[in-house]
């Protein structure tokens, strides 16, 4: 089968300051690329082992996929991103071809980042797979995407990056020096993050204090301070949410406004999105904690 059509390469215009607080995790991606594309070279020539790969951790809607495009994005890379539920289902009896030809995609555009999103489907635990009666498949799966870790040149050739929330799936073999020897975990967002994500996302949307100052021009509707403040509070009240249900919160109020005012479609007010906090709940299980 073509595999060519899955694992085009995305050009992401994602910047660092579109992803909201998770300081720790751009720090660990920024040092971890400047060092690969910077004196790489130099150090390991000097007996520095180099870190090869990347494995973002931690619950859902936290903002991984966001840092792995950013990644990409500011060291102008181009991305190869795979799914790791898509690429087992999608080529069954095959999947271990396809993790080869996905590597293969990403070495003839290198240097270019490869980001596998979920990629327990891809490496789980070989006794939990054996146990569930698997039919040798996850094993080949796992058998080669180790292979192609091994193989990968770091200097010259592919950063890659994974993501998981589920690291307790993970086969240990994985996460050994010289494949995913970088773990970085992407917690729920603390208040101040949450000011900071909320504020990213209120600046995209035309936001007013009042139904007077309700204008078109999104960046100058509502005053900055009154901004900050509104997001102080926002902030205060959703301990719990992670990123994408404060993505979902702001969202959830604009179309409150919207159905409010068809006419005026798209002027959020703060009560919509005082409004939106009963209806966005936040669902992320707390219990995802740091493993490693
Ligand atoms: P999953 O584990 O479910 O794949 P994830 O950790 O990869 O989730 P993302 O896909 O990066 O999460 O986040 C989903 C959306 O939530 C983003 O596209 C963005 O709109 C919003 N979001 C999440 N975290 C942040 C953040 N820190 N700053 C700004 N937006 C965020």
């Amino acid at each position: 089968p073509s595999f060519a059509p899955d694992w085009s390469l995305e050009r992401p215009v994602t910047r660092w300051s579109d992803v909201g607080g998770q300081a720790y995790a751009k720090r660990v991606l920024q040092e971890t690329l400047a060092l690969l594309q910077g004196s790489a070279k130099a150090l390991e020539a000097r007996g520095f082992r180099l870190p090869r790969a990347i494995l973002l951790y931690g619950p859902p809607g936290c903002s991984k996929t966001l840092l792995a495009r950013a990644a990409a994005a500011e060291s102008r890379l181009p991305m190869l991103m795979v799914r790791g539920p898509e690429l087992f289902n999608k080529y069954v009896g095959e999947s271990e071809k396809a993790v080869q030809r996905v590597f293969q995609r990403a070495r003839a555009a290198a240097p270019s980042l490869l980001f596998f999103d979920e990629i327990d489907a891809l490496a789980t635990n070989r006794s939990r797979a054996a146990s569930d009666g698997s039919t040798g498949a996850e094993e080949r799966v796992l058998a080669q995407l180790l292979t192609e870790l091994d193989g990968i040149d770091p200097l010259r050739d592919v950063v890659v990056l994974a993501a998981t929330n589920r690291p307790d799936l993970l086969d240990e073999a994985l996460l050994r020096p010289g494949r995913f020897d970088r773990l970085v975990y992407v917690a729920l967002p603390e208040t101040e993050e949450r000011e900071h994500i909320l504020a990213i996302h209120l600046g995209k949307v035309p936001l007013a204090m009042s139904m007077q100052t309700c204008g078109s021009d999104a960046s100058t509707a509502a005053p900055a301070t009154s901004r900050e403040r509104l997001c102080a509070e926002l902030a205060a009240r959703t301990e719990g949410y992670s990123g994408a249900e404060l993505a979902a919160l702001v969202r959830e109020a604009c179309l409150l406004a919207m159905e409010e005012n068809p006419a005026n479609a798209d002027c959020i007010q703060p009560y919509h999105l005082l409004e939106a906090l009963q209806r966005v709940r936040p669902r992320t299980d707390p219990n995802l904690l740091r493993v490693y």
